[in-house]
């Protein structure tokens, strides 16, 4: 992976025509299968940034995800704020998270911190252990006063190759999401783009 600044991938590969569409908070019933079926009607694979809570009380829909070809990723167990929770608690969050997607048979590398954000001294320690990944196309779709038209336009404005593009497998951004996401995925493949997961190690 490149653009690689302080141990957090932005992007991938920028020499290709390729992007990572990334689906943050999952999964849950109402959003996620219907998140896979869109993704496997277009034939595309993704990467989830799940929450260990959500693996646990959805490991059906978690296996689906796997078994569909799909990555994932750690994004806490409980969805914590690094900067608002002491440096262990936020730690032992991780690896929670974690063993709850090895008990699932998914081991991965990848971890996305919610909000884009924690302290300092959690990522010291996490960079060593996971490829810590953000993204550099955010698509608001949580965003109650976007459109899915104006979510398209964000992804047709930035997308650049390796483009890393952030979504939401969450009730919050069902409505936008779920209308937006085939209008972006044909935009990409008219646009030459092929999407691919993150890399695990
Ligand atoms: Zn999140």
């Amino acid at each position: 992976m490149q653009h690689l600044y302080g141990n957090v991938v932005w992007r991938g590969d920028v020499a290709a025509r390729v992007v990572y569409l990334t689906f943050d908070d999952g999964p849950i019933p109402e959003v996620t299968p219907r998140v896979l079926d869109i993704l496997g009607y277009y034939g595309i694979k993704a990467t989830f940034f799940c929450v260990g809570e959500n693996v646990v009380k959805h490991a059906d829909i978690f296996q689906r995800m796997i078994a569909e070809g799909h990555a994932v990723g750690n994004h806490t167990y409980n969805h914590l704020a690094g900067w608002q929770t002491p440096t262990d608690k936020y730690l032992l969050n991780v690896e929670k998270a974690q063993e709850a997607m090895l008990a699932q048979g998914a081991d991965t590398n990848l971890f996305r911190p919610p909000y884009g954000r924690m302290r300092f001294s959690q990522k010291k320690v996490l960079k060593d252990k996971y490829q810590i990944v953000l993204w550099d196309v955010l698509t608001h779709d949580y965003n109650s006063s976007y459109t899915p038209q104006k979510i398209l336009d964000v992804v047709r404005r930035y997308t650049r190759n390796g483009s890393i593009i952030n979504f939401h497998d969450s009730l919050k951004s069902e409505k936008n999401m779920l209308a937006a996401l085939p209008l972006c995925i044909e935009w990409l493949t008219e646009n030459g783009y092929i999407c691919k997961t993150l890399c695990l190690k």
